[in-house]
């Protein structure tokens, strides 16, 4: 155990170094406080940071997937394509940082192991990995959604001979391919990106494939001029108008619900969106899609009809279509010729729902009915969603109250961003607030200006601390559940519900009301005088 040295005192500690935790550190800062945030990364960008698997891009257009808080920085920067890849959003995130003078506050390879409130002095005390320790009144947990990747427990991995990647801390050096026989683990949004380039490189790519997912081409293309000006002018309206929408972001929304017009129209309009749109706009085109059985079972069969189409041989293709659940059920993928790389002659599918992956051996794996001879295994295999960030970090709240303790039957939370009984802490994106169904940027802008706008509110009324009341959150959670039910999103063995982990508890954790509906109950709380708080 590393010596415990004084703790550093500031205002606000944040915890974490992506899009949210830079952003926190630029307004808090510019509110005047003194801010440290701690970053488990050699160097920041968070998801951006980790996620550098070939083929990892961004799914939602990058004139938006970008901060809008300053104007000068958003039309300053130039995208180079509709859909960024994930150098360039890397880039992109060191030249904010540069250009706001973020690093000096920020420290690198600190990782936090324990936040701890203390209630006589109000203040979290925070400690790090090797043992620092810090001192705030204030904690923002700016830790990420999808930022905690599962850990392997296949059978026998450890005598495997060949080399293991993780989609999720891809070597920075990159990895050489050519030649090797590679196996892939996992087809979610990951595993189905990084496909395609996997089969332009390996000898021989074997995708290890247990649940099929609805996929909808992106679309990709390089930036067009016209379309990034027409952007870059009109900046301030468009930001706004994405703010209104139940994303935060403009996509091409149809108005009507699907069940009141013919299947034949729909069937036109699905071709249209998959041919013209692309990704998620997909499904934007019917207020019903995730709510009328029927008209997510034909949208369904829509995708389902397109692999068939996509894919030559059509046992492949079955294999490649979701039939146990409706698009939406788990997270909708978005790709760049996905489907078609199974025509390849170098591309092997197997379904390991049927044959699930028995163990690993020396030179391979084997399934129950075959053994495959690899090189090399990428495992695609997915995170501890939403919660797994926060919970890896021994939170400790007022009365030793654990958050461990308090979220052992899923989460409970107070409009996304606060926890009864853990007082001033602050979670972006968190679980109850609408986070990975919407433009997380967007988001993470929208909760930053909150709490700080709460802090400063504290500072006015001259309080010192900020809680959730128990029956604020109690009803909070109720309406988050009561939404997700009314929806067929929940069905799915998705990891929104935690179906990934075992042993989580299955709760909807996103709010699916819609970012707009969420944004006006946020500010109604907050012109409430922090409504459903406690201020002490
Ligand atoms: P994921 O969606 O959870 O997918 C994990 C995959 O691994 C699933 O296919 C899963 O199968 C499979 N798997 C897990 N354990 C397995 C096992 N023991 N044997 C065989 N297969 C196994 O994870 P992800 O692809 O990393 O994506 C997570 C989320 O990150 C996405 O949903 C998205 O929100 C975000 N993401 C976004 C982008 C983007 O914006 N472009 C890119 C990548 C990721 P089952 O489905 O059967 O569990």
């Amino acid at each position: 155990m590393s010596e415990r040295k004084s703790a550093k005192r500031l205002d606000v500690v944040v915890i974490g170094a992506g899009f949210a935790g830079l952003y926190a550190l630029h307004r808090l800062r510019k509110d005047g406080y003194s801010v440290r945030v701690l970053e488990a990364g050699k160097s920041i960008g968070g998801t951006w940071y980790w996620n550098r698997y070939p083929g990892a891009r961004c799914d939602i257009e990058s004139m938006q997937y970008s901060y809008s808080f300053s104007d000068e920085i958003q039309r300053e920067w130039k995208w180079s394509q509709l859909y960024a890849p994930q150098p360039e959003i890397l880039s992109y995130i060191n030249f904010v940082a540069d250009k706001l003078d973020l690093r000096r506050d920020i420290q690198l390879e600190t990782r936090v192991v324990a936040a701890t409130f203390d209630e006589q002095s109000r203040t979290w005390k925070v400690r790090t990995e090797a043992g620092e320790a810090f001192e705030a009144p204030f904690c923002v947990m700016a830790t990420g959604c999808l930022s905690v990747p599962i850990v392997p427990t296949f059978p026998g991995m450890e005598k495997f001979e060949g080399e293991v990647y993780r989609t999720s801390d891809w070597p920075h050096e990159g990895v050489q391919l050519k030649g090797k026989r590679v196996g892939l683990v996992g087809t979610g949004s990951s595993g189905i990106q990084v496909t395609p380039v996997l089969a332009e490189q390996a000898e021989h790519l074997y995708v290890f494939q247990r649940t099929p997912n609805y996929s909808i081409p992106a679309l990709n293309r390089p930036m067009d001029e016209e379309y990034e000006q027409a952007w870059k002018q009109n900046y301030p309206e468009r930001r706004k108008a994405a703010l209104a929408t139940r994303i935060n972001a403009l996509s091409d929304f149809g108005t009507v619900p699907g069940s009141s017009v013919s299947y034949e129209e729909r069937e036109r309009e699905f071709e249209r969106r998959w041919t013209k749109v692309g990704g998620f706009g997909f499904v934007h085109g019917y207020t019903d899609i995730m709510t009328d059985p029927a008209v997510n079972a034909h949208a369904s069969e829509f995708v389902r009809k397109k692999i068939a189409a996509l894919v030559h041989d059509p046992e492949v293709a079955k294999k490649l279509m979701p039939s146990d659940y409706g698009i939406g059920g788990k997270r909708i993928c978005v790709d760049t010729a996905y489907f078609e790389t199974f025509n390849r002659n170098n591309v092997t599918l197997i379904d390991v729902k049927s044959d699930p992956i028995r163990s690993f051996k020396p030179n391979g794996l084997s399934t129950q009915t075959q053994s495959f001879e690899l090189d090399t295994v990428i495992l695609a295999i997915g995170f501890d969603a939403i919660t797994g960030a926060l919970l890896k970090i021994d939170i400790t709240g007022r009365d030793g109250l654990k958050l461990r303790d308090r979220w052992a039957d899923g989460p409970k939370n107070y409009i996304g961003m606060a926890v009864s009984g853990f007082p001033n802490m602050f979670m972006i994106t968190g679980p109850g607030s609408p986070s990975v169904f919407t433009n997380m940027v967007a988001s993470i802008e929208q909760h930053v200006d909150w709490i700080a706008d709460c802090i400063a509110h504290l500072k006015r009324k001259g309080v010192s601390s900020i809680e959730a009341l128990p029956e604020a959150e109690e009803k909070w959670v109720s309406h988050v559940n009561e939404v997700a039910n009314a929806t067929l999103m929940p069905k799915g063995n998705s990891w929104y519900v935690g179906a990934n982990i075992p042993g989580k508890p299955r709760v909807f954790m996103p709010y699916l009301a819609g970012a707009h509906v969420y944004k006006k109950a946020i500010e109604d709380v907050a012109s409430k005088d922090y409504e459903g708080f406690g201020l002490a």
